[in-house]
């Protein structure tokens, strides 16, 4: 592990869609072990998927960022706007001769490897224009734009030590000559002399921009080998490598758009704090003992890279409301005042993030699991609320009635407070010999629309006075 290099870490998503929670999960792994060691962490964007990048998917992605607290060092670096440097690189390669450009047409290809399937051999790039000692190249083809390939070492072995996975090793007869640069797409804005390729890219931006750890999914353990020999012909450093293993879906399938995969910002405004969607994120595919609830700091704190699963983890979405729950009843009232203002003004209801919201967030957080039920909750203080009538009329007897009104009178007078609430609920109950469930049932299925909540003088209490009388005017 470069022991005198600094720690630096990188996320490279690529703009092609919503950032994942995979992507989001690497992305913690990476910010947190640059965090751990007093390293650095970069944000860069992978967009040289020209025909796939979208700018509203930037800024999904740099949203996503900023809604779950990763800040960056450097960043973002946009891979287009490094094209000459991967393009003097390319220059660099084929004057060393470790890169070459191959004619091979589309056509060419597509029939080499249909002659290598018929003959029942592994598909691969035969080399056709990869220049040897005495070895005679075709002659280059009149208006055919080549591509630049890499020159990969024929023989040896190519291995590291994964951080997630352990030793892997793979023969280099395995691994063919991999595309560098491409042409630029006719009309493309990108530069006429091409477009770097994913693992060219890659490989010059992370030496460049001297990343010393890279975690990543595991569906990039392939691009690896060819990476690392990359690295080796550039004589550039190598940086440790970890791979995480996907995540499933609670069907035991590759988490996808079409299976439950939704962006990061889509649990934002389904109610979850960034801080539990990072301590679940964290816990799928990491571990530090068997803890379930932490905050960031601990896990910047315990997070050195080791502990990382080699298997894949299920999304498990009632676990990460359990989470959920737990980092809402630890929140600040006063923030949860914000977040729910936010869900209440989805719906259209305008309510300031004051103090009262604070205090309604308090008395009702315990029994939620997102900011939104915490809105289901809460509405009731500020849109009419429809009393179940088939639930509420058994419980109206005329004892109760006489009850209930008397009640409206005193609380037309008395202090608004929990406490002066409690005592004329308490007085009435005496006066009329009745129980508190007696009373306290038809008062919330009233005022509340239900028949369960916290303790009826708390509930009351955050009502203004006039709507808790408006409501009980109809006995
Ligand atoms: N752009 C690649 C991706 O989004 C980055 C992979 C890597 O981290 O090297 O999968």
């Amino acid at each position: 592990m470069g022991s005198t290099s600094p720690v630096r870490t990188r996320i490279a998503p690529s703009p092609t869609g919503f950032l994942h929670l995979g992507t989001a999960r690497t992305a913690l792994y990476s910010w947190a072990y640059a965090r751990h060691f007093g390293g650095e962490f970069v944000l860069r964007i992978e967009d040289t998927d020209v025909a796939r990048s979208t700018q509203d998917s930037v800024s999904q992605i740099l949203d996503s960022m900023r809604w779950l607290g990763l800040d960056y060092d450097e960043g973002p670096i946009y891979q287009m706007q490094r094209l000459a440097r991967y393009h003097a690189v390319i220059e660099q390669m084929l004057a060393a001769g470790t890169a070459y450009r191959c004619y091979c047409t589309p056509e060419e290809l597509d029939a080499m490897r249909e002659a290598q399937r018929e003959r029942g051999v592994k598909t691969h790039y035969d080399g056709r224009w990869r220049p040897a000692p005495g070895k005679p190249l075709p002659p280059v083809p009149a208006g055919v734009q080549p591509v630049v390939r890499f020159a990969n070492p024929v023989d040896g072995i190519v291995s590291w030590d994964d951080l997630v996975k352990g030793s892997i090793s793979i023969s280099n007869h395995e691994i063919d000559d991999l595309i560098l640069l491409r042409p630029a797409a006719e009309g493309s804005a990108a530069s006429a002399l091409g477009v770097p390729t994913y693992n060219f890219a890659v490989v010059v931006d992370d030496w460049d921009m001297a990343i010393s750890h890279v975690f990543r999914g595991d569906e990039h353990i392939n691009n690896t080998p060819w990476q690392i020999n990359l690295f080796h012909a550039l004589g550039a450093p190598l940086p440790r490598f970890g791979h995480c293993p996907i995540i499933l879906g609670d069907d035991g399938q590759k988490l996808s758009k079409r299976r439950g995969a939704v962006s990061v910002t889509a649990y934002e405004q389904a109610g979850y704090l960034p801080e539990a969607m990072l301590n679940y994120l964290a816990r799928l595919g990491w571990s530090h003992g068997d803890e379930e609830l932490f905050s960031l700091a601990q896990m910047v704190d315990w997070f050195d890279g080791s502990h990382l699963a080699k298997s894949p983890a299920q999304w498990d979405p009632a676990k990460l409301a359990w989470v959920n729950a737990q980092h809402l009843k630890l929140a600040d009232d006063d923030r949860l005042a914000v977040l729910v203002a936010a869900q209440l003004a989805n719906r259209g209801v305008t309510v300031a993030a004051d103090a009262r919201l604070a205090a309604m967030c308090s008395l009702y957080k315990d029994r939620c699991n997102t900011t939104v039920e915490l809105a289901d909750w809460l509405g009731m203080y500020f849109v009419p609320v429809a009393a179940p009538a088939d639930e509420l009329a058994p419980l109206l007897t005329d004892a109760v009635r006489a009850a209930l009104v008397a009640l409206r009178d005193q609380l037309a007078g008395c202090d608004w407070d929990k406490a002066a609430i409690g005592q004329a609920l308490k007085s009435c109950l005496a006066e009329h010999r009745l129980k508190m469930p007696q009373l306290a049932i038809p008062l919330r299925l009233l005022l509340c629309g239900r028949a369960q909540t916290p303790s009826v003088d708390a509930v009351l209490a955050l009502f203004d006075r006039s709507t808790v009388l408006s409501r009980l005017q109809s006995l």
